[in-house]
């Protein structure tokens, strides 16, 4: 199975922050569409939204335990992460799975030729992987039964 599978159910839609709105605004965000992360976005005239960060709970928690900033005085783009590390739609779960655990993070934006075209996290991958297993149960266990 393929990230565009995973897509194809769940919808291309990416909840995006501006990098000049505040820490505040972002966590207002996050809450109101029970997400993790939102992908941080600059609004180009030619392009459209284009990627240039990404601001997850975790993020933000390693702000407040900071305490030395208010969240409505600092701006999203000094909280979030810059170099942001995406995935094209072909890439097979399996991979996709293999890079979350490697560089210890549970969002990964899906990019096809230059647009974001959607997000995955963790959850979706492994809830993709546990539909195929109880798939493959049920074949299996049909063709030993006949
Ligand atoms: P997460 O586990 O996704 O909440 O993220 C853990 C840390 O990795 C946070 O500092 C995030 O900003 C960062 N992070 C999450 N997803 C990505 C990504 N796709 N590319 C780069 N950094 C990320």
């Amino acid at each position: 199975m393929r990230l565009a599978d995973i897509l194809k159910n769940k919808g291309s839609v990416v909840y995006t922050v501006d990098p000049d709105a505040t820490v505040d605004q972002a966590i207002e965000e996050l809450v109101r569409h029970n997400v993790g992360a939102l992908v941080v976005c600059q609004r180009d005239l030619e392009h459209g939204e284009k990627p240039c960060g990404i601001i997850t709970e975790r993020d933000i928690l390693r702000f407040v335990a900071r305490k030395d900033r208010s969240p409505s005085d600092t701006k999203v783009s000094e909280v979030m992460t810059k170099n942001v590390f995406t995935c094209d739609p072909s890439r097979l779960v399996e991979e996709a799975m293999d890079i979350m655990t490697q560089l210890r993070i549970r969002h990964l934006p899906v990019i096809s030729e230059g647009k974001l075209v959607g997000i995955v996290s963790i959850g979706d991958l492994v809830k993709a992987e546990l539909d195929r297993l109880e798939m493959e149960n049920k074949f299996m266990r049909r063709y030993i039964h006949s």
